[in-house]
C-alpha cells in the first residue's frame, strides 16, 4: 500500500527517457531530468518532482516525490498544478512600482535594484530613528521554518505578523493548554480509533499525507468518527457521523469523557502518572484528600451535567451513539488518534475548548506519543537549525500583540486595520508576504480603507506570486516563486516520524545539472521566469540595503562565511544548514555527496529515531546537578521562568526556551523523566496559567456556549447559522485562482441549506438568497442539500474572487467588479464572470464556467476569542430571499458597524498585565520571541 510501484528509479532522475503520449502510435521518445521540490499550495509541503524537458528547458510535468516521507509520491490535485502557476498567463513577472492612487490599477515597471533601494532605505531610517515598531512582515501561509523570523530578528524589529488568528488560534491554545506543544500529532497509520473534527479526508490539515494514513487504518479495520455539521466527503467516509450542533463539540467530547470515567474505561495509571491531578484536586475540590483515589469521582462530579441526554438536546446528536461512540473509544485504550484544527475549533467563541476536550479523550485513553495515539508535534518536526543569527529581539510591538489579549496565539492580526484607525501606531513598511488580508480576513473594507491611507501605512510592499485584492492596494508589487521557482527548508507533523522537505528553483538547479555556471553570484531570478525572484535572496539583498556599510550591525548577519564583504549565497545558507542535520551528513556521504547536493538531489530527508513516549524518556540524574527539584517534582535551572512570580527587574537574568520554559526534567515515580513542554512538565488537567492570568473558570475542560449558539437564535423567524470555514479539496485560498485546471474543476459557490430551512425561509431551488450578517449583507445562490444540519447553512471560504481593473484581460476564477463608498458604507457588485477569451493561453478560449463565487467574507465583521485571539468565523445570520435589486455576488458592509463591533469582542477581553507585572507568560510560544525585560508591561 506504502511503496509505488512505477517510478522512475532515483539513480536515473538526471536522464528519464519516456515516450510521447500524444504522439502514439509512433515511439517518440522525450528526455527529461526530474528534479524534486516541494509543494507551496498548503502547509503540507509534499514532495514534488518536476520533470524538465532536455530540448525545450522547460517543466512539462509535476508529479509526487517518492522518496518524501510525508507524502510518499501521492498529491492532491493542487500538486500538480503547480504548473499552472508557473505558465499562468496573468502572472506577474516583473517589479512593479504604483503610479497612480492605491486602488487604481497603474503601475511602472522598475528594476529590483530601485525597489530595493527604496524599501531598504525606508527600514534603514525607521529603525535609525527607534521607529522599530513601523516596519511589519505579514506572513500568510509561511511554508517554511524560521527564515523570515531570523531576518527580522537580525534586523532587531519586532515586527512579525501572520494569519494564524484566522486560522488555528483556538486549536493552539486547547492543545498547548494540555502539553505545551501547540499542535497535535496523529498516528493515523496505526491507530484504532480515528476522531476528526474535520474533514481530514478532503482538506484539513497536512490533508494529502493524512488522508493516505487515515484511509490505510481504515482499512485495517480502524473506525473512524467524524463530527461536522456538513456531510464532507470525510463525513460520508467515517463509520459515525455526528452532526453536532455547531460550538456544541466540547459538550459532546465531555459526554464521552464523562462515560469513559464511569464505565471504568480511562487509563488509571496515565492519568496519575501524566497529569498535574494534585493542583486539580487542591483547586477544584480541596475538601478531597490529594490523593489518586479521588480523581474518578472528582471528574464524575465536575462533569455530572453532562449526560448522554443532555448531550443529545444541547448538541442535537443522539445519546445512544454518544454511548456507543464512547464504548468503541473506551475499548481501544491507547490507539485513539485525533485531530481539529480549524473546523469547530476556528468557528466559535470558546472554540479552543474543542481541542482541550477532545485532547481530553486522548488523556483519558492515554493515548498520548502512544503508537495509534496522537502527540504533540515538537516531537514529531525537526526545525532544522538557521546559520547563527542575532540575539532576541528588545522591542514588543503592541500593534500585533495588545495587551488586552495576553494569552493570544499569535499575533492579533485581525485587528491591525482598527488598531491603526485608533492611531495605536503606524506603518512605515508593510510588506504583506503571499497573504491576502483584504479578500481572507473577515472585514475586508476595512483592510482596504487603512491600507488606502498613507498616513497609516506609508509604504505597502506586497511580496506575491499572483495578483490579488491585497497586492492591489500596495505601493510594491514583488513577484515571487511558486513552489518550483524558490527555496524553503519546511517539516511538519504529519505523521509519527521526523523529516525536511527542500523546495528549490528548479530551473536553477536543472541548469546546475547541466553544467551551467550557477555560483555565489547567481540569483534565482535569473533562471526563473521573467524576473520572478525568491524570497531568501530578496531578504539578504534587502538587509544589505538596509546597511550598506555594515555600521548598524544588521549585514554581518547576511554576509558570505567564506567570502568576506560579499552577501551570503544561498548554497552557503543551506549548506551550513543540511550539515547539522543529524544523519544527514553522514547518509549523505555514503551517497558520495555532500548533505546539499543529497538534498538537492532527493528533496527530502526523514531522521532516524524512535517517535514514541518520548515524554518517558529517562534524564541522567547527573544532567540534573545544577537544577533544583520543587515541589511538583519539576527538576528547573536558575534562569529559567517556571510559573513566573518574580518582578519586572528579575527578568534581565531570564532565559527564555523556544518552547515551554526550559526545565529539563519532572521526577515521575521517583525516576527523572523529560515530561512535557509545560510549567508542571506534566499534562495540566488544571492549566495554573489560565487561572494566573485572569481566567480560572475556564482553567480545566470545559464548555464555552459559543457566540452562535442554537438556544440563543430566533430559528423560528429567519435566523441560522452559517459556517463560512469549509475547504474545497481543489483549492486553496488566493493561490489557486492563478489556476486553470483547479478553477474548471471546483468553480461553483452555493449555499448548502438544508430542504427544511429552504421550504421554511421561501428559498427557492437554486434561487437567490440574502445572507445578512451584523454589518452587511451579501447575495448566493442556494443549493437544497441534506448534507447539512438543518438551522446551518454553509459556504466555502475559497470562492469569491474579484478584481477592479477594468483593463486587466479575463480569468480562470475572478470577477470583474466595482467598489463605490458612500460615507462608511461600501458596495462591491459584479461587473463580469469568467467567460472564453483570447490571451496568451489558448485554453483561456475553452472557459466553460462563469461562475466565480461570493466574497462573503467582506461582511464579517471581526469576532477575537477574548483568549486566544482567533477569529470566531461562524456567524449568526438572517437568512431571506433576495430583495428586488439584489443580484449575484453583491456584497454591502458598513465599517462603522464593523468599527462597533470591534469594541464590543475587545470588552470581552481581560488585558495584561498578568502575574508579576508581564505581558504575557514567558513560557508561551511567539513566532519571534523577544528579549525576557521586554515582557515587562
Ligand atoms: S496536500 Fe496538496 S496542496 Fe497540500 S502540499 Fe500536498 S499536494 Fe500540495
Amino acid at each position: 500500500m506504502t511503496d509505488l510501484q512505477s517510478y522512475p528509479p532515483h539513480e536515473t532522475w538526471h536522464d528519464v527517457t519516456s515516450l510521447d503520449a500524444k504522439a502514439w502510435p509512433r515511439r517518440e521518445e522525450h528526455h527529461h531530468t526530474l528534479v524534486p521540490t516541494t509543494c507551496f499550495n498548503c502547509e503540507a509541503a509534499c514532495g514534488l518532482v518536476c520533470h524538465v524537458n532536455h530540448d525545450t528547458g522547460r517543466i512539462d510535468r509535476v508529479e509526487g516525490n517518492p522518496l518524501h516521507p510525508a507524502s510518499r509520491g501521492r498529491n492532491c490535485a493542487k500538486g500538480p498544478a503547480t504548473l499552472n502557476q508557473i505558465d499562468d498567463h496573468e502572472r506577474i513577472l516583473y517589479p512593479l512600482r504604483r503610479v497612480g492612487e492605491r486602488g487604481a490599477g497603474q503601475w511602472e515597471r522598475v528594476s529590483w535594484g530601485e525597489a530595493l533601494d527604496d524599501i531598504g532605505g525606508r527600514i534603514r531610517t525607521a529603525i535609525a530613528e527607534d521607529r522599530h515598531n513601523e516596519v511589519m512582515y505579514h506572513v500568510g501561509r509561511p511554508g517554511e521554518d524560521g527564515y523570515a523570523e531570523r531576518v527580522l530578528q537580525c534586523w532587531g524589529v519586532d515586527g512579525h505578523n501572520s494569519h494564524t488568528n484566522i486560522c488555528s488560534s483556538n486549536a493552539r491554545i486547547g492543545y498547548q493548554s494540555w502539553m505545551g506543544h501547540d499542535r497535535p500529532s496523529s498516528d493515523f497509520a496505526n491507530a484504532e480509533v480515528i476522531f476528526l473534527i474535520s474533514s481530514h479526508l478532503e482538506s484539513g490539515h497536512y490533508f494529502n499525507p493524512h488522508a493516505q494514513r487515515i484511509i490505510e487504518a481504515q482499512g485495517k479495520g480502524a473506525t473512524i468518527i467524524c463530527v461536522d455539521p456538513r456531510l464532507s466527503n470525510t463525513g460520508a467516509k467515517a463509520d459515525h457521523w455526528l452532526p453536532a450542533w455547531p460550538g456544541t463539540e466540547p459538550f459532546l467530547l465531555l459526554a464521552i469523557a464523562r462515560l469513559l470515567v464511569l464505565n471504568g474505561t480511562w487509563e488509571r495509571d496515565f492519568v496519575r502518572r501524566w497529569t498535574n491531578w494534585e493542583v486539580y484536586l487542591q483547586q477544584r475540590h480541596p475538601h478531597r484528600p490529594t490523593e489518586f483515589d479521588s480523581v474518578g469521582p472528582a471528574l464524575a462530579d465536575d462533569y455530572a451535567a453532562y449526560t448522554p441526554e443532555e448531550a443529545e438536546r444541547v448538541c442535537g446528536v443522539g445519546a445512544d451513539q454518544i454511548t456507543e461512540i464512547a464504548g468503541i473509544i473506551g475499548a481501544h485504550p491507547t490507539k485513539f488518534a485525533s485531530h481539529n484544527w480549524r473546523a469547530a475549533g476556528a468557528g466559535n467563541l470558546g472554540g479552543w475548548q474543542t481541542a482541550r476536550c477532545l485532547f481530553f479523550l486522548n488523556v483519558l485513553t492515554g493515548s498520548v506519543g502512544t503508537v495509534g495515539g496522537t502527540t504533540g508535534n515538537g516531537w514529531n518536526k525537526y526545525k532544522a537549525p538557521h546559520p547563527q543569527g542575532a540575539p532576541p529581539v528588545e522591542q514588543w510591538n503592541e500593534l500585533s500583540w495588545p495587551r488586552e489579549y495576553p494569552l493570544a496565539y499569535h499575533e492579533m492580526s485581525i485587528l491591525l486595520p482598527h488598531f491603526l484607525a485608533e492611531g495605536r501606531g503606524r506603518l512605515e513598511v508593510y510588506f504583506s508576504r503571499v497573504y491576502n488580508p483584504v479578500w481572507t480576513n473577515p472585514d475586508g473594507f476595512s483592510w482596504l480603507e487603512a491600507l488606502s491611507d498613507p498616513d497609516k501605512v506609508a509604504c505597502h510592499v506586497a511580496l506575491t506570486p499572483t495578483w490579488s485584492e491585497t497586492a492591489l492596494f500596495a505601493d510594491y508589487v514583488l513577484p515571487m516563486g511558486v513552489g518550483a521557482e524558490r527555496h524553503d527548508v519546511a517539516s511538519f507533523e504529519t505523521h509519527a516520524g521526523r523529516w525536511i522537505g527542500f523546495r528549490q528553483p528548479v530551473l536553477r538547479r536543472y541548469a546546475e545539472i547541466r553544467g551551467d555556471a550557477v555560483g555565489h553570484e547567481s540569483r534565482t531570478h535569473e533562471f526563473n521566469p521573467g524576473e520572478v525572484w525568491e524570497e531568501n535572496e530578496f531578504w539578504i539583498e534587502l538587509s544589505w540595503r538596509i546597511d550598506p556599510d555594515g555600521s548598524m550591525g544588521i549585514r554581518r548577519w547576511f554576509e558570505s562565511p567564506g567570502r568576506p564583504g560579499t552577501p551570503m549565497s544561498v548554497d552557503e545558507y543551506y549548506g551550513t544548514m543540511f550539515a547539522a542535520v543529524p544523519g544527514l551528513a553522514d547518509d549523505a556521504a555514503a551517497a558520495g555527496q555532500t548533505p546539499l547536493e543529497f538534498m538537492r538531489d532527493r528533496g527530502a530527508y526523514a531522521l532516524d529515531g524512535d517517535m514514541y513516549l518520548p515524554y518517558e524518556r529517562q534524564v541522567d540524574p547527573s544532567e540534573l546537578d545544577d537544577c533544583d527539584i520543587d515541589r511538583s517534582g519539576v527538576f528547573r535551572r536558575s534562569g529559567t521562568p517556571g510559573r513566573w512570580t518574580g518582578s519586572a527587574e528579575d527578568l534581565a537574568g531570564l532565559h527564555l526556551a523556544g518552547l515551554g520554559d526550559g526545565s529539563p526534567a519532572v521526577q515521575v515515580d521517583n525516576t527523572p523523566r523529560e515530561g512535557f513542554p509545560t510549567p508542571s512538565r506534566k499534562l495540566e488537567l488544571y492549566s495554573e496559567t489560565l487561572a494566573d492570568w485572569g481566567w480560572p473558570e475556564y482553567a480545566t475542560p470545559t464548555w464555552i456556549p459559543s457566540h452562535v449558539h442554537w438556544e440563543n437564535l430566533d430559528l423560528a423567524g429567519d435566523e441560522r447559522i452559517l459556517l463560512p470555514t469549509f475547504r474545497i479539496p481543489t483549492l486553496i485560498h488566493t493561490r489557486s485562482a492563478n489556476s486553470k485546471w483547479l478553477s474548471e474543476l471546483s468553480h461553483r459557490h452555493p449555499l448548502w441549506i438544508h430542504p427544511s430551512d429552504a421550504e421554511a425561509l421561501g428559498i427557492d431551488v437554486g434561487g437567490l438568497v440574502r445572507i445578512t450578517t451584523r454589518i452587511g449583507h451579501f447575495v448566493i445562490g442556494a443549493w437544497r442539500t441534506e448534507g447539512i444540519r438543518p438551522g446551518v447553512v454553509a459556504a466555502s471560504h475559497h470562492m469569491g474572487r474579484w478584481r477592479l481593473d477594468p483593463a486587466a484581460g479575463g480569468s480562470w476564477a475572478g470577477g470583474d467588479a466595482d467598489i463605490s463608498n458612500d460615507g462608511t458604507v461600501w458596495r462591491l457588485s459584479r461587473r463580469g464572470r469568467p467567460q472564453p477569451h483570447a490571451s496568451a493561453d489558448d485554453d483561456t478560449e475553452r472557459i466553460w464556467w462563469s461562475d466565480s463565487g461570493v466574497h462573503q467574507n467582506l461582511t464579517f465583521c471581526v469576532q477575537p476569542d477574548p483568549i486566544s485571539g482567533m477569529q470566531c468565523w461562524h456567524q449568526r445570520v438572517r437568512v431571506a430571499p433576495a430583495e428586488a435589486g439584489d443580484n449575484y455576488g453583491d456584497v454591502v458592509v458598513d465599517t462603522a458597524a464593523a468599527r462597533e463591533a470591534y469594541r464590543e469582542w475587545l470588552a470581552m477581553t481581560r488585558p495584561a498585565p498578568g502575574p508579576g507585572g508581564l505581558r504575557r507568560p514567558l513560557w508561551y510560544a511567539r513566532p519571534l520571541k523577544p528579549t525576557p525585560a521586554a515582557y515587562a508591561l
